[in-house]
C-alpha cells in the first residue's frame, strides 16, 4: 500500500487504483494520462510484464466511459536491452491500444535516448496515422530541429523542458534560456503545426505564453500536469482547455515520490501535510 505522504503523487499500486483516480479527475473535467512506474529494465522479464499490464489497461480503458490514455518510458519497454527490443514491445502496446482507440504517449528520456525514440514514434505515427504522441525536451539544443522535422507527422507532441542534467556541449542548462527555448518552440508548434500541442509545464509562464499562441494561430492545444503538482490550476484550466494529469501508480514508486520530493521544498510540506490530515 501507498503510505499517505506518498500518495498525492501517486495514485496506488494497481491499475484499478489508477482508473479510480481517473474517474474522479474525469468528474472534474480533466483526463488522465496513466503511467504504469518502471524504468531502465536490464531483462526482459519486466518489460514483458509491463507491456502486457499497458496492453491490458488500455483494454480497461477502451471498454470504459472513461477520459484516459497511456504514457510510456522507453526503458520500460526494453531499450536498454536494444532498439529491436523496443521497438517490438511498444508496436505491441500501441497496436492494442489502436484497436481500442487509446492513445499512447511515448516519454522521454535522457540525451541517448532520443533517437531511438524519436525514430519509433515517426514509424509508429505514421502507420496509425497518430494515436500516438512523444514527447521533445526544450534544454537541449537539438531540440529545434526535431521539432521542425516532426511538424509533418501524424499524432501529437508533448512540450516540456526536460527532466534530465545534460552535458552543456548538448544542452542548455541556465534554466531561464530554456525557459526562452521553451517559448520559441511553442511558438513554432503553434505556427506549423495542425494541432496536437501538448504543453506538459506546471510553469503559469509557459502556459500563458500558450494561451497568447493559442489566440493568435487558432492552433488547438491541451496543458498536461502531474498527479499532485498545482491540481486547483488543472481544475481552473480545464473550463478552458483540455487538461490532461499525468497519474503514475505501481509498487516502484518510491523512487517517482523521492524525486518529486527533491524538486521543490514545497512538496515536502505538501507531503507532511498529508499525514498532518489523516
Ligand atoms: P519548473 O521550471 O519546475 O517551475 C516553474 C514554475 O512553475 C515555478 O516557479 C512555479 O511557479 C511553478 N511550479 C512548478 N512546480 C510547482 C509545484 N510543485 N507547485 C507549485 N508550483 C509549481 N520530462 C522529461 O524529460 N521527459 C518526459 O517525458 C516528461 N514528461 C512530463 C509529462 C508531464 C505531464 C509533465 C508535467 C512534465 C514532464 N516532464 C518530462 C518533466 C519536465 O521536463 C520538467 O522537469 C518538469 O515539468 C518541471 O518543469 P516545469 O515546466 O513544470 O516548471
Amino acid at each position: 500500500m501507498i503510505p499517505p505522504i506518498a500518495n498525492r503523487f501517486v495514485a496506488g499500486e494497481s491499475p484499478a487504483e489508477a482508473l479510480e483516480h481517473v474517474r474522479r479527475l474525469n468528474g472534474r473535467t480533466v483526463a488522465g494520462i496513466v503511467n504504469l512506474l518502471g524504468e531502465h529494465y536490464d531483462d526482459r522479464s519486466p518489460v514483458r510484464s509491463d507491456a502486457a499490464t499497458y496492453r491490458v489497461l488500455a483494454a480497461d480503458i477502451g471498454n470504459s466511459d472513461l477520459e484516459a490514455c497511456l504514457s510510456v518510458k522507453p526503458s520500460q519497454l526494453g531499450l536498454d536491452l536494444g532498439e529491436d527490443v523496443f521497438r517490438e514491445e511498444l508496436a505491441g502496446v500501441v497496436d492494442a491500444a489502436a484497436d481500442r482507440g487509446v492513445f499512447v504517449w511515448i516519454d522521454m528520456e535522457d540525451h541517448t535516448t532520443t533517437d531511438a525514440t524519436l525514430d519509433a514514434f515517426v514509424d509508429l505515427a505514421r502507420e496509425h496515422d497518430g494515436g500516438v504522441g512523444v514527447c521533445v525536451q526544450a534544454n537541449l539544443r537539438r531540440t529545434r530541429a526535431d521539432v521542425e522535422r516532426l511538424a509533418d507527422v501524424p499524432g501529437k507532441v508533448r512540450f516540456v523542458k526536460g527532466a534530465y542534467d545534460e552535458p552543456a556541449e548538448i544542452a542548455y542548462t541556465d534554466s531561464e534560456r530554456v525557459n526562452r527555448e521553451y517559448e520559441a518552440l511553442l511558438e513554432y508548434a503553434f505556427e506549423h503545426y495542425d494541432g496536437g500541442i501538448a504543453v506538459g509545464s506546471h510553469d503559469p509562464a509557459m502556459i500563458e505564453h500558450a494561451i497568447d499562441c493559442h489566440e493568435e494561430h487558432g492552433t488547438e492545444f491541451e496543458v498536461q500536469m502531474l498527479m499532485g503538482v498545482r491540481e486547483d490550476a488543472q481544475y481552473d484550466l480545464a473550463r478552458e482547455y483540455p487538461v490532461f494529469q499525468y497519474v503514475p501508480f505501481g509498487d516502484r514508486w518510491k523512487s517517482y515520490f523521492y524525486r518529486r520530493m527533491t524538486e521543490r521544498t514545497e512538496n515536502v510540506k505538501f507531503a507532511l501535510q498529508a499525514i498532518l490530515d489523516r
